[in-house]
């Protein structure tokens, strides 16, 4: 299989994949959203507390349960890149140590926060999480302002909250990447050039000599041309008389693979690390097979 980036912004990615088959295309698909390991907050140790401060009571309340900001950290993103952590499960440290006492700097990241709620209400944001340790594990700027809850005069919260990393399959809050999705890459054929004169006469985008010897390979051109198409679709006024003038054709063994990142890791990253995992399990099986026939 060989790969090639077509497009790269931000969180998203589009990737053309050659070579291969619908199938495998399906398994690396599979393997990003449920093997591939990330970081997210797995555990949260709430203080309960009721102080009394300059005649103010100061209480560990807030609108929402605990349950639900718990919820809501584990889907924070947490850099997930710059250091290999271990699952704790494989943790050299903690490895053979029972779950809840497991957790240490090779396997953990701990964030700490504390906050006090103001008569106009204060935001608790993800900017009040504060990392014990690296810094560069702080939470992302552009993530800063993932609203945690919201507290008034009198309400406190005050937690530690560890993340680990952990696989897609176990709990959604470990998946990197969100709409993934795949298709096979197609050529514009053009088939009939009386007929396709009804898509040029509406001064759409794609025009005639776009086609090279009556086809279009370029993927963007390709992109381009499937919505000027809808212009003239079976559904619409001129369905019948443009019919197949122009049609879409599959390239064999040719796929688009796209996706966008939850920010926890570059969209590269992700593919990177899922093709490794993918092969690795592959020739897992085929050294299995070797031994077996
Ligand atoms: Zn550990």
């Amino acid at each position: 299989m060989d790969s090639e980036i077509i497009e790269e912004e931000n969180h998203s990615i589009r990737i053309l994949l050659k070579g291969t088959d619908r199938a495998s295309v399906n398994a690396l698909r599979r393997t990003m959203i449920a093997d591939t390991p990330k970081m997210a907050i797995h555990r949260i140790r709430f203080t309960q507390s009721t102080t009394e401060e300059d005649g103010v009571v100061w209480e560990s309340v807030g609108p929402i349960p605990d349950e639900i900001v718990s919820h809501r950290l584990a889907m924070i993103p947490i850099p997930s890149e710059g250091a290999e952590f271990h699952l704790p499960e494989e943790c050299p440290e903690c490895a053979d140590m029972v779950e809840s006492q497991r957790g240490c700097p090779m396997c953990e990241i701990i964030y700490r926060c504390t906050v006090k709620g103001e008569p106009e209400g204060r935001a608790v944001k993800a900017r009040d999480l504060e990392v014990l340790g690296d810094l560069k594990f702080s939470i992302p700027e552009e993530f800063q302002d993932i609203t945690i809850t919201k507290l008034y005069a009198g309400q406190l919260i005050d937690f530690i909250a560890r993340a680990n990393k952990g696989h897609g399959r176990d709990h959604v809050k470990w998946q990197p990447v969100a709409g993934i999705t795949f298709y096979a890459r197609q050529h514009g054929v053009l088939n009939d050039k009386k007929a396709a004169k009804v898509l040029w006469n509406l001064g759409l985008t794609i025009k005639e000599k776009d086609f090279k010897n009556g086809r279009i390979e370029d993927i963007a051109v390709v992109d381009q041309l499937k919505k000027d198409l809808l212009h003239v679709g079976p559904s619409t006024d001129h369905g019948r008389e443009f019919a197949d003038a122009i049609t879409l054709e599959d390239v064999p063994g040719e796929f688009i693979l796209q996706y966008e990142s939850d920010g926890a890791m570059s969209p590269r990253t992700i593919f990177e690390n899922a093709t490794e995992i993918l092969s690795s399990r592959l020739d897992n099986i085929s050294a299995d097979l070797d031994i077996v026939l």
